[in-house]
């Protein structure tokens, strides 16, 4: 459902994506791997549409989406994916219950089944009690959970995660794992997770390692 054809991303003079290609089937739990630098969070930008890569093709249900207008691509994160950026991104002027409605209240769904739905997620993901702070007033790790809340908020088809429990002890990012990787489950949501902990990456059916912008290695569990 999701595949990259040859990547390459630049930055300056810095070869971030050398010729990646991966295929992503239905359902699947995947895990990208490598050290820091190795362009984990180029690839995750490039396959979930944030970023356009140089050359190479990325599809999503067999569409090209790396051509695709920024307006389009938009729409389509909006409609069929789920992001959990490596560095937050919360809307700062907004409540933590307010930020995880966000996604279905762009969908049109009224405020308060909105509103409902989000504490709801913030409840399963232990942070009910920080849903009317701002951004400014939560820790790291409280955060991360409200990202991922917002990630998931919406059921997405795939949900795309930049190291979602970097943030977090150990017993958080079990939590938060246990909860993305059940709802993958259930509801058959693909999940993209780029990690570096290895207790994360067990989760996964596959992992992709890479290395200097390559895939070096793949294991499938
Ligand atoms: P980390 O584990 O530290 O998050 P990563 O594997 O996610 O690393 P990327 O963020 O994809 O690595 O970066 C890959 C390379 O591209 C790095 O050398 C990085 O400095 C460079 N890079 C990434 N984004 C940019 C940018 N916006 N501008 C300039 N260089 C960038
Ligand atoms: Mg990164």
């Amino acid at each position: 459902m999701l595949e990259a054809h040859t990547l390459r991303k630049t930055f300056a003079r810095t070869v971030a994506l050398d010729g990646v290609s991966l295929k992503i089937g239905a359902g699947e739990i995947v895990a990208i791997t490598g050290p820091s630098g190795s362009g984990k969070s180029t690839l995750l930008h490039c396959l979930a549409g944030i970023i356009r890569p140089d050359s190479g093709e990325v599809l999503f249900g067999g569409e090209r989406i790396d051509t695709l207008g920024e307006t389009e691509r938009t729409d389509l994160r909006r409609r069929s994916f789920g992001v959990v950026f490596q560095f937050g991104q919360l809307v700062p002027e907004l409540t933590a219950a307010e930020n995880v409605a966000l996604p279905l209240l762009f969908d049109r769904h009224g405020r308060r089944e909105s509103l409902r739905a989000a504490r709801s997620w913030l409840e399963r993901l232990d942070v009910a009690d920080c849903a009317d702070q701002r951004p400014g007033e939560l820790s790291g790790g409280q955060s991360q959970r409200i990202a991922v809340a917002r990630a998931l908020v919406a059921g997405p088809r795939v949900v795309f995660a930049d190291e979602p429990t970097g943030a977090l002890d150990s017993l958080a990012g079990e939590r938060v794992m246990d909860e993305l990787v059940g709802m993958a489950r259930a509801d058959g949501t693909t999940l993209v997770i780029v990690t570096h902990d290895n207790r994360v990456a067990a989760y996964a059916d596959r992992e992709i390692m890479l290395r200097d912008g390559a895939v070096a290695a793949e294991v499938t569990a």
